[in-house]
């Protein structure tokens, strides 16, 4: 049996022709070495961005199974160009969207979750010699409903399929060449990681390092697949998504990231009685909004505050639960504030060095930068700050954690 390789090759990698060919020449090396290619590609560049715009020129409330048949056009013009310039160079290439290798989901518009791929389709193409290169982001419901698995989910199509195939590793191929301390467009000074681990990279993910979907790191420790993210552009190693027992030192701090896409929720003189925090987050729920950040303060005169954060995108949804919700319990009308970020340190050495939210805190105040709420797990420490000051705190944090380069 051929030895099965799955890549992935983001927006940008593929965002010209010019790109495009050069993909193709990546992947006709790894062809011609014999080898079963499976790849999986995003929208080219912008492509995905546009089509939000452009339903935004039609309607301010898109119904939901829409957008995603929209959205999930970018990916149908990369996988056939990309086919087409395999093809040119005399490399056999077959494109499949999603719904054609029954890449199902639950029917979760815009934000789906994989249920099941059936291999039959790309079996039969890599046994006729093909190289198969599918359209990530996007899937089908049980009712043929084309959806879509939330923006950036191409990776986790990747690492779904490389599961699915048993492949041990899945390339993510993008525009850096591997997982750094920070965002290198933020941080000038972030250096890249050889090795880093699913539970790290996870938490970094989900506090914003956008150089991966949250989701395709989970599938990975779920699956013992390990994810390489390098560039398309050079042929550096990149680095390593692997288990923690793969992993000898244990950095205090591995990453730091700013999370701008949240709002956060005040709501005033809350009756002190049991239950009601259920209430509120139970309906919150019920509607798939993802809440993070809590803080809930001590009773006084028996009322408190509760203070919470969720995604800019779901504040519409949140508004109607939010005010009913202060009516019914004759709490304050609940306020709003958008210009927050979240920044996170995230190390697997927490777990056994002490004094690192310290630390946190001082490179904070340091900047005279206020810390408006904090949450904590074993291995990462968040504070919710006025969104102007995000650059300067992660810039700051990370150096003093000694993660810049020569510090
Ligand atoms: P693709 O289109 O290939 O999926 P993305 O834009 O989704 O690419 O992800 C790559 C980008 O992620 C990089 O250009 C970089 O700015 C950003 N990024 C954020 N945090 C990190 C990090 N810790 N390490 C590397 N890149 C990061
Ligand atoms: N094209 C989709 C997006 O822009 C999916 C992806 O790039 O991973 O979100
Ligand atoms: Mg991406």
């Amino acid at each position: 049996m051929a030895n099965i390789i799955v890549q992935k090759y983001g927006g940008t990698s593929v965002g010209s022709p010019d790109r495009i060919r050069n993909v193709a020449g990546r992947i006709k090396r790894y062809h011609e070495e014999g080898n079963h290619v499976v790849v999986v590609v995003s929208a080219m560049g912008h492509t995905t961005d546009e089509l939000v715009d452009l339903a935004d020129k039609i309607t301010k409330n898109p119904p939901k199974r829409e957008m995603d048949m929209l959205l999930s056009t970018g990916e149908q013009v990369s996988i056939s160009l990309l086919a087409m310039a395999l093809w040119d160079m005399g490399v056999p290439a077959k494109s499949f969207t999603g719904s054609q290798i029954k890449m199902i989901t639950d029917g979760n518009f815009s934000n789906a979750k994989i249920q099941g791929v059936d291999r039959s389709r790309i079996d039969a193409a890599l046994n006729e010699g093909s190289v198969v290169i599918v359209a990530g982001f996007q899937g089908i419901d049980q009712n043929e409903n084309i959806t879509t698995l939330g923006r950036g989910g191409s990776d986790t199509s990747a690492v779904a399929l490389a599961a699915v195939l048993g492949a041990k590793e899945c390339e993510i191929y993008t525009d850096v060449d591997g997982v750094y301390t920070a965002d290198p467009r933020v941080v000038p000074q972030a250096t890249k990681h050889s090795q880093i681990t699913y539970e790290e990279m996870l938490e970094l993910a989900s506090l914003g390092a956008g150089v991966l979907h949250s989701r395709s790191v989970e599938l990975g420790m779920n699956y013992d697949v390990v994810i390489h993210v390098r560039s398309s552009f050079n042929n550096n190693p990149g680095t390593l998504v692997v288990n923690e027992d793969k992993i000898m030192e244990k950095l205090k701090v591995s990453g730091v990231t700013a999370k701008n896409d949240q709002a956060r929720i005040t709501i005033a003189d809350v009756p002190d009685k049991p239950g009601l925090a259920a209430v509120l987050f139970g309906d919150l729920s019920s509607k798939d909004i993802l809440v993070d950040v809590i803080v809930q303060s001590s009773p006084y005169n028996g009322r408190n505050t509760i203070s919470f954060t969720v995604p800019k995108k779901d504040l519409g949804l949140a508004l109607p639960i939010l005010e009913s919700f202060s009516n019914s319990q004759g709490a304050k009308k609940p306020e709003i504030n958008e210009e927050i970020s979240i920044v996170s340190a995230v190390g697997i050495g927490m777990k056994s060095h002490v004094g690192v939210a310290a630390q946190m805190f001082k490179a904070l105040a340091e900047k005279e930068i206020n810390i408006e709420m904090i949450s904590t797990s074993e291995i990462k420490i968040s504070c919710v700050i006025p969104r102007i000051h995000a650059e300067t705190a992660v810039n700051k944090i990370h150096e003093t954690f000694g993660l810049s380069k020569n510090s």
